[in-house]
Parts: C-alpha cells; structure tokens; sequence
C-alpha cells in the first residue's frame, strides 16, 4: 500500500497518518531488532518515501542505512535519539541532520553509551541474583558496539525463559521499581537540544505526550530557548490531554510537528507508516539542518 493511499479512506486528510515520511525508526545499532538495511526494507514494504534512522545515542547505522534506502527509492535523513532526564522521568530528543563528528555530541554520546554498559552489566549483575542470567546472554543479543539498554537484557530473558516478551520484562523485573534497576547517566533534555543544535541538528521531543504526562512549562520553554525545533504529535505512546495542549503550543508558535512508529523490527508491536510525518514538515527540516545533508534515492 502506498502511503498516499492511506488518506483515501474515511479519515479526513491528516498528515500525521496519509504523510510520505516516517522519521524514527530503530536498527541493531541500538535497541531493534534488525540491521540498519533490513529497517529501511521494512520502511520501504509499508510505502513510505522518506524515512530516518534514530538509533539511540548513536549514528553508526547511517551509512548502511542510507545506501539501502537510496537503492529502494527513498529519501533518507541521518538522526539520533539522545537520552535526557528530567528529575526522574526520561526524556527523549530526537536530532536530524546533525553532524556525526561534531566533538561535543561525540562526547556526549560517548559518555551515555558507556554509561549505558556499565548500567547494563549491574542490572545484569543485580538479576543475577534471582535469576539465572549473564552477561553473555545479553551479549548474545547485542550487535557489536551497539548501544545497549534494558531491550537487550529483556530479549536475553526472553530466551533465558524468565519472560515471554519485552514487554512483561518492562513491567517487572526491568521496571524501575522491579528492584533490579540501576540509572544510566543521561543529560538534561535542554543540554541534549543544545548539543544537538550545535552539531546542526533539528532536535525535535520524541512521543513528548507519553503517560508521565506533560513537560513541565518552564523546561519547555528552555529547550525552546535552546533551538528546539519541535514534538513528535504523531506517536503511539502519545494520550490526551497532554496531546492536546502540546498540538496548541504546536500551533501557537508555528513549531515542527512530526509523525512516526518508532518502530524497533520484533522487538516492539510498532509497524513503520503507522504515524506518518508531511512532506512540508519534512521540507522544514531539511530547511533547517546544517549538520548532514539528506540523500536522495
Ligand atoms: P533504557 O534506555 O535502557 O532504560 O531502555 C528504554 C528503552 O526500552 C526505550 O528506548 C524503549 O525503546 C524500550 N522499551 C521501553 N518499554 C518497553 C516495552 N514495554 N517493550 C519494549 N521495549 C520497551
Ligand atoms: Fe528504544
Ligand atoms: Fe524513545
Ligand atoms: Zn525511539
């Protein structure tokens, strides 16, 4: 189905699900399932036209990715999923068109993954205790130098038989209260927007309406201070009334609203083209990304 076929139904016009672009999607580098080429195939199945690889805190997938859409006729913009905190609740910023050798989002980045490992490898270690697990059962399914996170923990439970999916992993042994837990070092979400624009990225709030409820204003208004761009409208995670109040603000300022699965290959029920982002939001990005140029089919 092409996804301009979408908007033909019942549904009125509605960019967030008849759009060409599905602007965050998930690869092996991090926490999908598949390798950056078979993501774009996937992309491809589901009629999109232009897509992006936001693997978190990393962009080594970019190359791989990129010759794979070309080659199937689409458009493709290189991005990051940065993790942020806010106090206790995460906060995930989406980056495209950066620079991936810029040196502070580098720093940056390094400085989350190897958090991430060490984070892990105590997680592993506190399981351990409860559990039979190792760590070369996470290993086992975890590409090399991929950014890990609690997904590859709970596939390794899955296999270990403790779990039948990630998602009963996240809702209790991987669950921040399921007495395993251990943080991983993540920046403010205004330091994440700011690197990022630093790099020439267009940093946009991934699934900013999730069940934690809304931003706090005030840090809304710094991380728009800071360059932010604009918020992922369309998400699966995304509810009322949160939802509401950020299409207003959207709206308000004249912000980037964007659409897209995040989809993670098996690992997740997300399908790609399930939200969608328009050709004109696309276009604003391009319009505002110095960092890394978009590749054309
Ligand atoms: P971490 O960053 O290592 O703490 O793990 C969080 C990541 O796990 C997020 O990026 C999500 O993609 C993923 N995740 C969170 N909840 C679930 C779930 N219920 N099922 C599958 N993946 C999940
Ligand atoms: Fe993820
Ligand atoms: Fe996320
Ligand atoms: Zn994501």
């Amino acid at each position: 189905m092409a996804v301009g076929d979408r908007g033909r139904d019942a549904r009125a016009h509605d960019p967030l699900h008849d759009g060409p672009g599905d602007l965050h999607l998930h690869s092996d580098r991090s926490d999908g399932t598949e390798p950056p080429a078979a993501v774009m195939a996937a992309a491809h199945r589901h009629g999109l036209e232009v897509v992006a690889l936001t693997d978190h805190d990393t962009t080594t997938g970019w190359a791989e990715a990129a010759e794979a859409a070309t080659s199937l006729g689409m458009t493709f913009l290189p991005g990051i999923e940065l993790s942020a905190r806010h106090e206790w609740r995460s906060v995930h910023v989406l980056g495209y068109l950066l620079d991936p050798d810029d040196g502070a989002l580098r720093a940056l980045t390094d400085r989350i993954r190897e958090s991430r490992l060490t984070r892990a490898r105590r997680i592993v270690e506190n399981i351990g205790r409860d559990y039979a697990l190792t760590w070369d059962d996470v290993r086992a399914h975890t590409a090399d130098d991929a950014t890990v996170g609690r997904p590859h923990i709970a596939d390794a439970l899955v296999t270990t038989g403790h779990v039948r999916d990630r998602a009963e992993a996240f809702a209790g042994i991987l669950h921040p209260r399921g007495g395993y837990y251990v943080e991983l070092y993540a920046p403010d979400p205004v330091t994440a927007v700011a690197t990022i624009v630093a790099a020439g990225g267009v940093p946009v709030i991934a699934h900013p309406a999730g069940r934690a409820g809304l931003l706090p204003a005030r840090l809304v208004e710094r991380m728009l201070d800071a360059g932010l761009a604009g918020f992922e409208l369309g998400h699966r995670e995304n509810v009322e009334p949160a939802l509401r109040t950020l299409r207003e603000l959207t709206r308000e300022r004249g912000l980037i609203a964007t659409g897209s699965s995040d989809y993670h290959g098996a690992g997740k029920p997300n399908v790609p083209g399930e939200f969608t982002t328009s050709a004109e939001m696309v276009e604003r990005i391009v319009a505002r990304g110095t960092g890394s140029a978009p590749v054309a089919p």
